[in-house]
C-alpha cells in the first residue's frame, strides 16, 4: 500500500485550489462537503464556481496564484490542466508546508483523493492507487446501493445517544444494543416516523436491553457447511458474528473463521483421524465453561451438526448445565458433494431411499445392512470412508453387489482443492490410493458424475465445476 488512508480534520482549515475550470469543479464538489475554508484562484472561472462564490460557500480570487497565497493552507490542489502551471503550484504549496495534489497526476501528488460514499458522519473512501478507476467506480456504486440513504441520519442520532448508552455494561450487551439499533429498530423507526420516531425508539430499546437478563451465556451449535463460506446460512453468519467465543472443529475452513469478530476468542478442538485429538467430554466441558461465564459461544461444526456431529452429547451437557442453546443447520458434505457432481441423492425410477453411512464407528470399520445396500439402484453416501474403502467394497461384493456399480469419491468438497474420482466398487480402494486422497471425502455408492467418463478412473475438476 503506497498511500495510507486517513481522515484529515478540515474544520476551519484553509484549502487552496488553483484553477477554476472543469477539473476544479469536480474537486470542489467533494471539498464543499467539508467544513474547510476554501479559496479558489483562477481567471475566467466556471459558472458553477462563480455561483458557489456568490452563495458564500467558497472564496474566489480571479487571478493566478502567487507565492504567499498558500500560507497556512493544509491542502493545495493544482487543477489547472496545464503541466507547467501545476509544477509552479506544487512549488508554492510545498514552500507553504502544505500537502499538494495535482489533479490526474499521481506521481507529482503528495496525496490522492479517493472516491467517496457520503453518509455523513459515515464516510467510505475507496482508493485503487490510480490503478483501476473503473473498479473504484463500481465499488462506489455497489456501496451506494448497500448503504441506505438514512444511514447517516441514524449514525448522527446514535452519536448523540452514546452517553445514554453508556448505562449499558461495556462489551457484548452494548454491542447488542447498537446492532439492534442499526440493523432493525433504527431503519424501521426512520422509515415509519422520521427522526423524532428514531429518538423514541432508541429510548425504548435502551429500556428493553436494560431489562433483559443480560448476564446469561448462550450457545449456538452451528453447521458451518463443507468449507465454502458462501454455503453458510445467513443465520449461521449472524450467530458467528455475535459470538464472544468460537469453538470449532478442525474441518471448519479458515475463510469461515474469518467471519468471527476480531475480538472473539477462537479455539480449535480438532479431532484428527487416527491422530492426537480432543476428547468429546473435554469439548463439552469447554463449551459449558465459557457459556457458564456469560459468553455467547458459537460452536462451529463442519457440514450439518445433525450428521455424524456428536451433537447429542453437547446438547446433553448444555441441558445438564441449564444453558440455553439453539441448533443452526448447515449443508452437509454429501449434499454439497452431490451438487458438485450434478447427481441427485434420489431419482424417480432408480432409488426411493438414500442412506448416510459412516465408514468407522467406535468399534472400528462399521458394519451395515450390506444385503440391503448391495441391491440394484441403491445409493448411499459414506462419511469417514476412505480408510474403510477396501473393507466396504469387499463386504458389499460379498453380499452380492456388482463389481462395476459406480462409485464417486469427492475430496475437499466446495474447497479450492476439491477432487472428484469416478470409479467402480471393485476398483475403489486402488483408485483412492492412486489419487492420493488424504483430505476429508464423501464416497457415493451407486452415483456417477453427471457426464459419464470413459477412459480414466481419476478426474480432477475445478472446485466449482459440475461435470
Ligand atoms: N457433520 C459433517 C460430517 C462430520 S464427519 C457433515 O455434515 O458434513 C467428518 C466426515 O465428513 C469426513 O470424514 C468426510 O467424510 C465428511 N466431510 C466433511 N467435510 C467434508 C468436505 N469438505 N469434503 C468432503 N467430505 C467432507
Amino acid at each position: 500500500m503506497r498511500h495510507f488512508p486517513i481522515f484529515r480534520d478540515l474544520r476551519g482549515r484553509r484549502v487552496v485550489v488553483s484553477g477554476a475550470g472543469d477539473a476544479a469543479v469536480a474537486k470542489l464538489r467533494l471539498l464543499l462537503k467539508t467544513e474547510a475554508r476554501i479559496i479558489v484562484y483562477g481567471t475566467d472561472p466556471h459558472a458553477q464556481i462563480t455561483r458557489w462564490a456568490g452563495e458564500g460557500r467558497l472564496h474566489l480570487i480571479p487571478r493566478r496564484i502567487d507565492h504567499g497565497d498558500a500560507l497556512c493552507a493544509v491542502l493545495v490542489y493544482g487543477a489547472n490542466e496545464d503541466a507547467a502551471e501545476d509544477a509552479r503550484i506544487a512549488g508554492i504549496g510545498h514552500a507553504a508546508g502544505a500537502l499538494v495534489n495535482i489533479v490526474d497526476n499521481l506521481d507529482d501528488s503528495d496525496f490522492i483523493t479517493p472516491a467517496i460514499v457520503d453518509r455523513d458522519p459515515v464516510t467510505v473512501a475507496i482508493g485503487t492507487e490510480g490503478a483501476a478507476p473503473v473498479l473504484a467506480r463500481r465499488i462506489k456504486a455497489e456501496t451506494e446501493e448497500r448503504l441506505a440513504p438514512g444511514l447517516g441520519t441514524l449514525a448522527r442520532i446514535g452519536q448523540g445517544f452514546r452517553e445514554a448508552a453508556n448505562a449499558l455494561p461495556h462489551g457484548r450487551i452494548r454491542r447488542r444494543f447498537w446492532s439492534r439499533y442499526f440493523d432493525e429498530i433504527g431503519p424501521r423507526a426512520l422509515a415509519e416516523g422520521g427522526e423524532a420516531a428514531v429518538h423514541t425508539a432508541l429510548e425504548s430499546l435502551l429500556d428493553d436491553i436494560l431489562a433483559e437478563d443480560s448476564g446469561r451465556g448462550h450457545v449456538a451449535l452451528i453447521g458451518a457447511g463443507p468449507g465454502d463460506p458462501e454455503l453458510l446460512t445467513l443465520k449461521a453468519r449472524k450467530a458467528l458474528h455475535e459470538a464472544d467465543v468460537v469453538i470449532h472443529d478442525r474441518l471448519v475452513s479458515s475463510e469461515i473463521l474469518e467471519l468471527a469478530r476480531r475480538e472473539a476468542i477462537v479455539i480449535e478442538v480438532g479431532k484428527t483421524p487416527h491422530g492426537p485429538s480432543w476428547q468429546q467430554s473435554d469439548i463439552d466441558a469447554l463449551i459449558v465453561d465459557h457459556a457458564g461465564r456469560g459468553a455467547h459461544v458459537a460452536r462451529l461444526k463442519s457440514g450439518d451438526p445433525v450428521v455424524f456431529g456428536r451433537l447429542d452429547e453437547e446438547m446433553d451437557a448444555l441441558d445438564a448445565a441449564g444453558i440455553p442453546f439453539i441448533v443452526i443447520p448447515g449443508i452437509t458434505a454429501a449434499s454439497a458433494a452431490a451438487a458438485s457432481i450434478g447427481a441427485s441423492w434420489t431419482k424417480r425410477g432408480r432409488n426411493a431411499d438414500f442412506r448416510l453411512l459412516t465408514g468407522h464407528d467406535v468399534a472400528g470399520f462399521a458394519e451395515h445392512d450390506w444385503r440391503a445396500l448391495a441391491g440394484p439402484g441403491q445409493v448411499a453416501a459414506v462419511y469417514m470412508g476412505v480408510r474403510a474403502a477396501r473393507f466396504l467394497a469387499g463386504r458389499m461384493m460379498m453380499y452380492g453387489a456388482a463389481a462395476d456399480i459406480p462409485v464417486t469419491a469427492i475430496e475437499n468438497v466446495s474447497r479450492a482443492d476439491q477432487k472428484i474420482i469416478a470409479t467402480t466398487l471393485s476398483r475403489l480402494p486402488d483408485a483412492l490410493h492412486d489419487a492420493g486422497i488424504t483430505g476429508p471425502a464423501i464416497l457415493f455408492i451407486g452415483l456417477s458424475p453427471r457426464q459419464a467418463m470413459e477412459a480414466s478412473d481419476t478426474l480432477d475438476l475445478p472446485a466449482t465445476g459440475v461435470l
